[in-house]
């Protein structure tokens, strides 16, 4: 019989995130392993979609996006960042940051390719660039003793060395999944450099943007010479709590925008229209919604860092994301998938984060932690973590 699975998909099975929500809901375990709030987006946001729908706008969008979401996110990169970009020719809306990232590397690589990319990495990243028929180089970031966004760093030498005349795309991540590592200036810089040097074009995937705590976000494309071949990805769905809405973009210049749009106008058209008016209402947002969010988010980060760190858990703090990254070895486990195991009989869930490295072995000393969570769901979440003080 042939194979029904083709090669490009086969070794990836179901994604971590489906396996555990599966998990958790079967077992009845505390839900801190996918990446998604319990609870609700923001009213305004909710009721411009309402209106939206009431307003009859259900029919397809326009390709590249509905012209106010394009003009609403150009606002936005002029406000937030000081970038100019011509809504409609430089910023394409597609169904949540996923479809950007998957649309930007079928657009801009050729079979046998190479893509640059750190490990950990988020789970779709390996998965986009094997559909791409590209090849992923990896970097890994390692535990380093520093606090903040240095506290997980990369070898230089190691970045450089694989930068070469097949590299085509960095594909980046700041404030990254599942570290919680934002990256410096100076790291930026340095990969600037390199992107500029082999004629490499920056995939940055920005969705934690709004989720700093220590240090700063620096988009990649505000660095000098970048935003001629950055592509800035981003979406509503951690900054708005709306995960299910999968409102997403991508900012490029025009032969970017071009390359991501050729892909685009054939995966998914277009993405859903009143949804797409409502996110209007969003993005306009005032300072005090952004700095409301951080004070909120670093509240949650700082009670369960605290109580991990209480129980015995060796945790790096994350400086952005809603993800909180902790050592086990104190209770005597060795392997992340066999704790995550273990994790879910004490009634919590996490995410083994060895499926997001190329070499499972980097990632098996530590697991991932969400608390986009309700106080009360990370408060009852410790208490039933407590049990593992007893096995210290
Ligand atoms: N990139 C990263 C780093 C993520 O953690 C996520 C999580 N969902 C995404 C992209 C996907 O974003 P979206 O839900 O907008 O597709
Ligand atoms: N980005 C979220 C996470 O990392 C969820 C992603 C997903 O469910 N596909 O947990």
């Amino acid at each position: 019989m042939k194979p029904r699975l083709s090669r490009k998909l086969t070794g990836f099975g179901t994604t971590i995130f489906t396996e555990m929500t599966r998990l958790a809901n079967e077992r009845g375990a505390i839900n801190l392993a996918q990446g998604f709030p319990d609870f609700d987006g923001p009213d305004f946001v909710k009721e411009a979609a309402v209106t939206a729908i009431r307003a009859g706008h259900s029919q397809y969008a326009r390709m590249s996006g509905v012209p106010a979401l394009n003009a609403a996110l150009s606002r936005k990169y002029a406000r937030d960042y000081g970038l100019a970009y011509d809504g409609d020719a430089e910023i394409t809306v597609t169904s949540g940051a996923t479809e950007a990232l998957f649309a930007a590397l079928q657009g801009l690589c050729d079979v046998g390719d190479e893509v640059v990319m750190f490990e950990p990495f988020y789970d779709s990243y390996r998965a986009g660039v094997y559909m791409a028929g590209a090849i992923p180089r990896v970097v890994t970031l390692h535990r380093s003793g520093s606090a903040g966004g240095e506290a997980w760093a990369f070898d230089r030498e190691a970045v450089r060395a694989l930068f070469g005349p097949r590299t085509r795309v960095l594909l980046l991540n700041s404030p990254h999944n599942p570290t919680g590592k934002v990256f410096t200036r100076d790291e930026l810089a340095f990969l600037a450099e390199l992107c500029q040097e082999h004629d490499v074009v920056c995939i940055s995937d920005e969705v934690y943007e709004h989720l700093v705590y220590d240090g700063v976000h620096i988009p990649m494309a505000t660095l000098p010479g970048m935003r001629a071949r950055t592509v800035t990805v981003s979406s509503l769905g951690k900054t708005f709590s709306l995960t299910g809405w999968k409102i997403g973009w991508a900012a490029a210049p025009p032969d970017l925008t071009f390359a991501i749009r050729s892909a685009h106008q054939f995966i998914t058209f277009a993405t859903a229209t009143p949804l797409q008016h409502a996110a209007v209402a969003a993005i306009d947002a005032g300072p005090e919604f952004y700095r409301e969010l951080s004070t909120d988010f670093q509240q949650k980060r700082d009670i369960l860092v605290a109580g991990l760190t209480r129980i015995g858990f060796d945790v790096t703090v994350p400086a952005g994301t809603y993800f909180a990254c902790a050592g086990f070895g104190a209770f005597g486990f060795t392997d992340d998938v066999a704790f995550s195991k273990h994790l879910i009989e004490v009634g919590v869930a996490v995410i083994p984060p060895s499926v997001f490295y190329v070499n499972a072995e980097h990632g098996r000393s530590y697991v991932r932690f969400a608390f986009c969570k309700r106080e009360e769901t990370l408060r009852a979440a410790l208490s039933r973590l407590e049990v593992l003080c007893a096995s210290r």
